[in-house]
């Protein structure tokens, strides 16, 4: 399943998207580590599989509390992409 976290407003669509099934056969689960704003969160599924997602608080809000690290790394190379050897992670933006 792809799991869709973010939020559109007038200056454009702001999502990151996972793809839960990879998760499942991901055993150390390196973007949790590689999140400098720690805002990605281990939680069960609905098939009781060990999946990954954007916090809810952080939700609404990607767009700003992503800036300094997509900023840093460069567009396509924020940390929790880059450090997903699976690439299950994509950025809207
Ligand atoms: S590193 Fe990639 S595959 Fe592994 S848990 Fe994170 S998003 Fe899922
Ligand atoms: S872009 Fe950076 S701050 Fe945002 S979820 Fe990915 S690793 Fe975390």
């Amino acid at each position: 399943m792809i799991a869709h976290y973010g939020y559109k407003d007038g200056s454009g669509d702001f999502f990151i998207s996972i793809d839960t099934d990879k998760c499942t056969q991901c055993s150390d689960k390196p973007c949790l580590e590689a999140c400098p704003e720690k805002i990605i969160e281990l939680f069960t599924d609905d098939y009781d599989d060990e999946v990954v997602g954007i916090k809810a608080s952080e939700r609404n809000k990607i767009k700003y509390t992503c800036l300094t690290c997509k900023s840093t790394f460069g567009a396509g190379h924020a940390a929790c992409i880059e450090a997903c050897l699976l690439e299950a992670i994509e950025h809207s933006w």
